[in-house]
């Protein structure tokens, strides 16, 4: 693991506090979820939900899931059997990845990739094999994807909405993913903990509903992006009985279980009415807006933005030629800390220009980001 001892996160979120700067560097909302949410959860404490849940997770809340997946996507899963509770999307991934992964086998991911999951691969002794979404549209390269497999492939990860380029998949790229799985009867891990937050009309189309899929696919999400609860580590995976008996064969000797008192209040997130759901993607879309006008007053070339709560730049636009070096320089030149895309990539120098934000602040933090930012 020597490889991931530091993070861009930990220097990042130094040089703000060092410097003051307004940190757009990780990806955590700066005001808390629904008011119901958070109400169920304090009840939750005071009532005594204190103890260990049960190792699949509470009964309302696989409960809730389910209803969830069918009223938003028409999937159908058993909450006695085909949910899983995890602490959080990434023990989701670390822990189907160790269930799927002899060490050897090779599993195909959508490059760059979210940052836990080289440290997840590398933990199951599997091997990362990239498929990269190039600047500036981040569009899948069906034949790099088909290129990629090979005899070893056991796993294909996908991430959509995507996380660090912003992307939302189209129907197509889906469709080509789904069927390059089913074709080489790959085991799926896709990880959907933007579902919630995508821009501009476009509609979110889980993987496990393409033919063929469901049965291969463990779906992973979580509460801490859609509810603004990132501190809760609240996630959960659908899948087949089986997938979801042998990613629970791990976890109970990762976490076990975890979070009782969050269980009941997600459980309340995920029936919230649409029109609720709607509005926390309509506030976010919005401060993209307001971060995004700043970007381009500043003479930077926006891309992605799709859905996530990240918009990646192109610092190429205004002559510089590293994002790290830009970003080391941010907090003094503009009061602002961002994050360099290249880390998120196997191969850095694919993304040496670009530079990732995130919009998930105050209005009132974006306009004064953007207003720092256009002085660059
Ligand atoms: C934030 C994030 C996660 C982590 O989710 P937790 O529920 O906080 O563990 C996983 N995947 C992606 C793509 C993310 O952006």
């Amino acid at each position: 693991m020597r490889a991931f001892r530091s993070t861009v996160f930990a220097e990042m979120t130094q040089l703000a506090t060092a410097t003051g700067a307004i940190n757009l560097g990780q990806g955590f909302p700066d005001t808390d979820g629904p008011e119901e949410v958070l109400e169920t959860a304090a009840r939750a404490v005071r009532d005594g939900v204190n103890q260990y849940p049960p190792a699949l997770g509470h009964t309302v809340l696989r409960e809730a899931v389910c209803a969830h997946q069918e009223a938003w996507y028409g999937l159908r899963y058993d909450p006695a059997t085909e949910v899983l509770v995890t602490t959080g999307a990434t023990e989701a991934v670390a822990a189907s990845l160790l269930a799927l992964c002899d060490p050897g086998d090779e599993v195909v991911a959508l490059d760059p990739t979210y940052d836990s999951y080289a440290a997840a691969v590398a933990m199951a002794h599997a091997v990362l094999r990239p498929v990269t979404l190039r600047a500036p549209d981040f569009a899948l390269d069906v034949a790099a994807l088909r290129a990629a497999v090979t005899g070893r492939t056991r796993v294909l990860l996908v991430n959509s909405p995507h996380n660090p380029t912003g992307r939302v998949l189209t129907e197509e790229e889906l469709r080509a993913l789904a069927e390059v799985a089913v074709e080489h009867d790959l085991w799926v891990v896709c990880d959907e903990v933007y579902e919630h937050l995508t821009f501009d009309g476009r509609p979110h189309l889980p993987l496990a509903g393409f033919p063929g899929m469901r049965e291969r696919t463990v779906q992973v999400s979580s509460a801490g992006k859609t509810f603004s609860v990132t501190g809760w580590k609240i996630g959960w995976v659908c899948a087949p009985a089986p997938l979801v008996r042998a990613v629970n064969t791990v976890k109970q000797f990762t976490t076990f279980s975890g979070g009782a008192p969050f269980q009941p209040a997600v459980a309340v997130g995920l029936g919230l009415p649409p029109a609720r759901l709607q509005a926390i993607r309509d506030r976010l879309q919005a401060g993209r807006d307001l971060l995004v006008q700043g970007l381009h007053a500043a003479g930077l070339q926006t891309l992605g933005a799709e859905g996530t709560y990240f918009v990646n730049v192109d610092i190429a636009s205004i002559g510089e030629s590293d994002g790290i070096a830009f970003c080391r320089s941010l907090p003094e030149r503009a009061g602002v800390v961002a994050v360099p895309s290249q880390v998120f990539h196997a191969d850095p120098d694919s993304a040496r220009t670009l530079v990732r934000f995130a919009f998930c602040k105050r209005p009132e933090v974006l306009a004064e980001a953007a207003e720092r930012l256009a002085r660059l």
